[in-house]
Parts: C-alpha cells; sequence; structure tokens
C-alpha cells in the first residue's frame, strides 16, 4: 500500500513509535527511524527491520528539541528516500509532579520534545509534501490531548497544543493532498508508561500493582492496556487513499476513556 512512499517517524527506537515504524514497512514504505539508544541495539534493530521487510531502513540520531536537528533530519530523508511523504510525530517525555513543584526545565523540555518539535519537522517536510501534492502526517498525540490527569500539567499542556497544530495544519493544506491528524491513545504499556507508574507510586505513596489498577487503568473501561499493533494499525490505515477525507481529526483510541 505504501509502496514508492518514505516515512519519517520520530521518537521510533522504541515503544509506539518503533510499533508504528514497523507498521509502516510492512505496508511498503522505506523508513527513517530516529531516537535515542545504544547505537549497536539501533543498527541491529535497522538491519533487522530491513531484512525482515525488504524496504530501506536508515536511522537519523537528530535531537527533536533541536530545529536545526529536525531540519537536518528531514533533508536527510528527502535526501535518501526522495522525500518525507508520511511523517510521524511520536517522540515524547514525561514528567509528573504536582505544578507548584514542577520544575522549569522539565516544563521546558516537556514542550520542546512534545510541541515545538512537532512543529519544526511538519515546518520543515510540507514544502516538499506540498511539492508532490501527497503527504499523511500524524501526531502521535494522547487522551491526554483531550482531557487532563492531575500531576501531568507540562504533558497535558503540549498535547492539547498538538491537537490544536493538528487541525491548523489541516486547514491549511486541506485542498493540497496532505493531512494532518491526531492519534489520541490511552494507556499503552511502554517504556514511559513504566516510568510513570513508578512515579505515580511515589507521588500518591502507592505501590506500583496499586498504581496500575487504582489509577492508570481506573480511567480506561476495558480495564486493558491499549496495545500497540492496535495504533499502528490506525496509523497505516490513516496514510490510505480511503482516508483522504479524514483530516483535522483527533481519534481516540482509548477503551473508552473519552467516553466516560
Ligand atoms: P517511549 O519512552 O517508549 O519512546 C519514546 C521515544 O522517543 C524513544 O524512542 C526516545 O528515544 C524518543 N525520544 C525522547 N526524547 C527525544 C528527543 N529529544 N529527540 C528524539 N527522540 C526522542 O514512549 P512511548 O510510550 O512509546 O511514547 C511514544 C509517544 O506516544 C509519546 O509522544 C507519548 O506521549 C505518546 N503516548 C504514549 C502513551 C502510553 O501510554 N505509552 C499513551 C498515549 C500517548
Amino acid at each position: 500500500m505504501l509502496k514508492n512512499k518514505s516515512a519519517l517517524v520520530t521518537g521510533s527506537t522504541s515503544g509506539i513509535g518503533l510499533g508504528l515504524a514497523r507498521a509502516l514497512a510492512r505496508a511498503g514504505a522505506n523508513v527513517m527511524l530516529n531516537g535515542f539508544g545504544d547505537a549497536a541495539a539501533i543498527e541491529l534493530l535497522r538491519r533487522e527491520l530491513a531484512t525482515a521487510t525488504g524496504v530501506q531502513v536508515l536511522h537519523h540520531p537528530a535531537d527533536v528539541s533541536k530545529p536545526a536537528e529536525v531540519a537536518a533530519m528531514v533533508a536527510a530523508t528527502e535526501q535518501a528516500f526522495g522525500g518525507v511523504d508520511v511523517l510521524i510525530n511520536n517522540a515524547g517525555i514525561q514528567f509528573v509532579s504536582p505544578v507548584e513543584d514542577f520544575p522549569l526545565e522539565r516544563w521546558a523540555a516537556i514542550q520542546d520534545v512534545i510541541l515545538n518539535a512537532s512543529f519544526y519537522s511538519i515546518r520543515a517536510a510540507l514544502p516538499g509534501m506540498k511539492r508532490r501534492n501527497w503527504g499523511r502526517i500524524i501526531n502521535l498525540v494522547s487522551t491526554h490531548g483531550l482531557v487532563a490527569s492531575p500531576f501531568k500539567s507540562a504533558y497535558v499542556a503540549a498535547k492539547h497544543g498538538q491537537v490544536g497544530l493538528t487541525k491548523s495544519v489541516a486547514l491549511e493544506v486541506a485542498e493540497v493532498g496532505i493531512t494532518c491528524n491526531a492519534i489520541c491513545p490511552g494507556y499503552v504499556l511502554t517504556p514511559l508508561v513504566q516510568g510513570q507508574i513508578e512515579s505515580q507510586a511515589r507521588v500518591n505513596n502507592l505501590p506500583p500493582e496499586r498504581v496500575i489498577k487504582e489509577v492508570i487503568l481506573a480511567v480506561q473501561p476495558t480495564k486493558r492496556f491499549v496495545e500497540i499493533e492496535d495504533i499502528a494499525a490506525l496509523a497505516v490505515f490513516l496514510c490510505s487513499d480511503a482516508a483522504k477525507s479524514i483530516t483535522g481529526a483527533a481519534i481516540p483510541i482509548d477503551g473508552g476513556w473519552t467516553a466516560r
């Protein structure tokens, strides 16, 4: 389905981003991976994915909070694959704290990695998409782009900002074959959520197993974590021709969380 297309997925050395990269490669797209981690492990991942799918897979080490590095990553993807047809802004970090104690540098880092980075990459990738009259931009947001939770002020603010950015970009490019959507997952068991379980345990003074049951999955009516494969399947669908009229949407995939 995505043969002769190429995808750039930020934060794809781990968790949801890696699942998105795998699904896009399986659908036929050449993939630029991005994210931090052990260089040898990333190289192994890159080679395994290329061998398993037969597409080209590269990795770019850009720190997405740095505009010049993001621009260089977009340019490198265009150079290697002929364009960025699919852009997924997935890189994210989290920090949990009461608002009055929230460290200023953690607030700034969360805005930079989540909201500002999405702007930097969209800004850099759009001219090429416009030239080709085709593009799919997906911001991997969160239920926290639609509703809030306590102690997550920076993350909730950045994620709500990403939904606003999604809508604005969608309107700007609606007539030129480019869609821009937000996927808003509920809780997914990834390293990022493992970290939250530990910090929520500290903030709420609860053991981790009670945090999973009483804090994390309490908000998710299915009482199950959302699976990475389900999010990846939705992203691949949004890249299809059948999804050409879905734009400016913030799509929940949250086990019923926002139905309450
Ligand atoms: P993760 O920690 O497993 O992966 C995060 C990825 O982002 C890693 O590859 C990491 O190297 C990369 N990254 C972090 N900072 C970066 C930077 N400055 N530059 C480049 N890459 C950077 O997390 P995850 O749970 O897979 O989260 C992925 C996205 O999904 C995030 O935006 C997160 O907010 C969102 N999300 C997660 C959940 C969940 O429950 N896990 C739910 C909803 C939304």
